[in-house]
């Protein structure tokens, strides 16, 4: 049938891959690249062999947060990814020169997925994370129909706004048959490094409430943190760069479960 010949292409297309995640979020901002990264690291860290594909095309930070400036090297005309922290990367920054207007990245948008593909010698694989843009565009559709997605899981901030968008994107990817996976809260909490004092900045409960409502899993808080920006900005990923903080163990209680 036409659907078992397309879930054939499907798997040879990435076949040394067991499950590909795609990490999404309803709006940008949200830290949906800062959560990619830091699992992705702490999947590594537990021994897991991970690639980690940003294919942000409007934002594709990936490489700045993981410390990578050199691009990728060429080997008999396919791509090898660069290894940052134990996790093979690709981004669509590699590719895409940055000049380019955002209008031509649009149309191009299942071309770029399929070379990320067909022409990155990704290897054997445990995860391939995938940072998508946010919000529910070409990107999601074109990858629900060109990889087998083992699943999406999807970063929000604990307000009603942030979570509205959540639900538009989970119904996207169940309409396309993704199994949604759950549900992570970031920048849910702010601890003072002063007093200890915690505040909630952007609210409480939201992820887990939508979490509860949309019948999915809800995967685990991050909290607002200047260490966690400043791991995105200076390329150390906190999981890497503080492995002891309790921050660091909030993204890998949520990296055990995926
Ligand atoms: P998105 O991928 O959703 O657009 P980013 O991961 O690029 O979001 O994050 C946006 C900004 O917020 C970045 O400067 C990042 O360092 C910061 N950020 C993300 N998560 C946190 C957090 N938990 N604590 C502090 N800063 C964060």
């Amino acid at each position: 049938t036409h659907q078992a010949q397309s879930t054939q292409a499907k798997d040879t297309l990435i076949s040394g891959v067991k499950h590909v995640i795609a990490v999404s979020s309803g709006k940008g901002g949200v830290g949906k690249s800062t959560v990619a990264s830091n699992l992705a690291c702490a999947l590594a860290l537990s021994g897991a062999k991970v690639g980690l594909l940003d294919a942000d095309l409007y934002g594709p930070n990936i490489p700045m947060m993981m410390g990578s400036t050199a691009g990728p090297e060429q080997k008999d005309g396919k791509i090898l990814p660069v290894e940052s922290y134990g996790v093979k990367l690709i981004s669509m920054a590699f590719l895409v020169p940055e000049e380019a207007p955002l209008v031509w990245r649009g149309p191009m948008v299942h071309q770029y997925l399929q070379a990320f593909f067909r022409d990155v010698l990704w290897g054997d694989l445990d995860y391939l994370l995938i940072d998508l843009p946010p919000g529910t565009g070409d990107v999601q559709l074109s990858l629900s129909q060109m990889v087998p997605l083992a699943g999406a899981v999807t970063v929000t901030t604990p307000q009603e706004v942030a979570l509205y968008d959540v639900r538009k994107g989970m119904a996207m990817f169940q309409k396309v048959n993704v199994p949604l996976l759950g549900i992570i809260e970031n920048m849910s909490f702010f601890v003072c490094g002063h007093c200890g004092e915690r505040t909630e900045i952007f609210s409480h409960g939201g992820g887990e409430r939508a979490a509860e409502k949309l019948g999915v899993p809800f995967l685990g808080r991050i909290p607002i943190d200047p260490a966690i920006r400043d791991g995105g900005d200076s390329g150390h990923p906190i999981v890497v760069a503080h492995p002891e903080s309790p921050q660091a163990a909030a993204f890998r209680d949520i990296a055990q479960k995926l």
